[in-house]
């Protein structure tokens, strides 16, 4: 695959499709369908998702597509990710030959809208003990709980639900063993959807609640072995976390480009404010931080794709680019001055899609608490920490 080209044609489509709505869809908190249809249907959302079933199969590409499109929205971004990637590449991983030829076909061939819910109103960090549950009957599970937070909940066609299925005794036993995932579909009787919450960012996106009265689904809606949710997610929960690497290069890469012609177009004390240390040391660090941000992402790929173990690389990407993005966001503001606090310079819509990269996906407490612990167990060995 020509990547170049790919990156390419992409920005042309959002040039055409997004960039028009991007502000009208922050402002309102719409989902720009429109341009998420061009995208699902030209193959770049599925970039990553087999070629058998629409899709590309390249984990650069799908670096590359999550980069352009945070250039733009970080918030669309988001949205097509929880479609292909949380709810698509799920399905590919662990998914029958029948949910894959269905369900994959649904996102690359007719744009339908995926995705994935283990959070829940009383459950967040904590997510292996999960409430909503999937209780056996037969050769039927029957669902009852709620979720929440769930990117492309309140317009989503499918859904991935993590469910606690440890039978008659449920938390009796390994709560990490008693999590199951299963694939429903709107319209099936009992399941409904929230109206978008309203939020401080990404705003685009829709996120709402989920909720399961009942509803009776066959073991052919199971995804995976029942109780290997847990450990099934370990997977498609690191690429998640190195996807934000590619989505803040993206918006690094459009607050440099907006600060650099900004500083050099206003005059203050007679010069443009770009010839001030104090604003090039603003640039230089978001420079440091896109540098650091690059190397780390191209650094994950070689080890996903050598199948070398990367959690550490991804655990530390998810934190340092959920930091850089916040504090970029900020001083990009800043050096806009007032016109920075305004919605048309757009550079506070990134500041404000930045909070979330240190809330979702995982927050920046368990993100040192993963690395903590594994330090401690890999160097503690030598001192007899146990
Ligand atoms: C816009 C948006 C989209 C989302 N999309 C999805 C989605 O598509 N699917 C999905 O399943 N979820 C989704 N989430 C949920 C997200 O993953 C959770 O919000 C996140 O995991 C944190 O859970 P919580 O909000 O319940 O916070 P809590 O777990 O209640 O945490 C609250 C605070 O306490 C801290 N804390 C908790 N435990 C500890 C500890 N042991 N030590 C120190 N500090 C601790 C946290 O770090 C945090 O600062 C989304 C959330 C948002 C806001």
């Amino acid at each position: 695959m020509d990547i170049q080209l790919l990156r390419q044609e992409l920005n042309k489509l959002l040039h055409e499709k997004l960039e028009p709505v991007v502000e009208s869809s922050d402002l309102n908190s719409e989902f720009p369908m429109e341009a998420y249809r061009a995208v699902a249907q030209a193959g770049f959302g599925g970039i990553f998702l087999p070629e058998e079933y629409g899709g590309g199969e390249s984990l650069e590409g799908l670096m590359v597509v999550m980069e352009e499109m945070s250039k733009f929205s970080p918030g669309f971004a988001l949205s097509t990710m929880a479609s292909f990637q949380l709810f698509g590449y799920n399905i590919a991983r662990l998914g029958t030959a029948a949910q894959k030829e269905k369900y994959l076909k649904g996102l690359t061939g007719e744009a339908k809208i995926g995705c994935w819910g283990l959070t829940e109103p009383d459950v967040g960090s904590d997510a292996i003990h999960i409430k909503t549950t999937a209780k056996k009957e037969g050769n039927d599970y029957i669902l009852n709980g709620s979720k929440t937070f769930i990117t492309n909940a309140p317009i989503a066609d499918y859904f991935i639900i993590i469910a606690n299925s440890g039978g008659s005794g449920f938390n009796s036993g390994s709560a990490r063993q008693a999590g199951s995932a299963f694939v429903l579909e709107k319209g099936m009787k009992g399941l409904s959807v929230s109206k978008p919450f309203k939020k401080h960012g990404h705003r685009c996106s829709p996120t709402g609640q989920i909720f399961l009265d009942q509803v009776k689904v066959t073991k052919d809606h199971l995804l995976g072995s029942e109780g290997s949710a847990f450990a099934d997610m370990k997977h498609s929960l690191e690429l998640e976390r190195f996807l934000i690497g590619p989505m803040v290069a993206g918006m690094l890469e459009t607050l440099i480009e907006k600060c650099v012609s900004y500083a050099y177009n206003r005059q203050q004390f007679g010069q443009p404010i770009l010839f001030f240390q104090l604003i090039q040391e603003k640039i230089a660090r978001m420079r440091m931080h896109l540098e650091m941000i690059r190397a780390a992402t191209d650094q994950g790929v070689a080890l996903i794709k050598e199948g070398k173990p990367a959690t550490n690389l991804a655990t530390a990407l998810k934190l340092y680019g959920g930091k850089a993005a916040v504090e970029m966001g900020s001083e990009a503001m800043q050096i806009h001055g007032g016109n920075g606090y305004m919605h048309e310079y757009r550079v506070e819509m990134f500041m404000r899609d930045a909070k979330l990269l240190e809330i979702g996906g995982g927050t920046n407490e368990m993100m040192l608490q993963i690395l903590a612990k594994n330090t401690i167990k890999e160097v503690g060995k030598k001192y007899g920490v146990t």
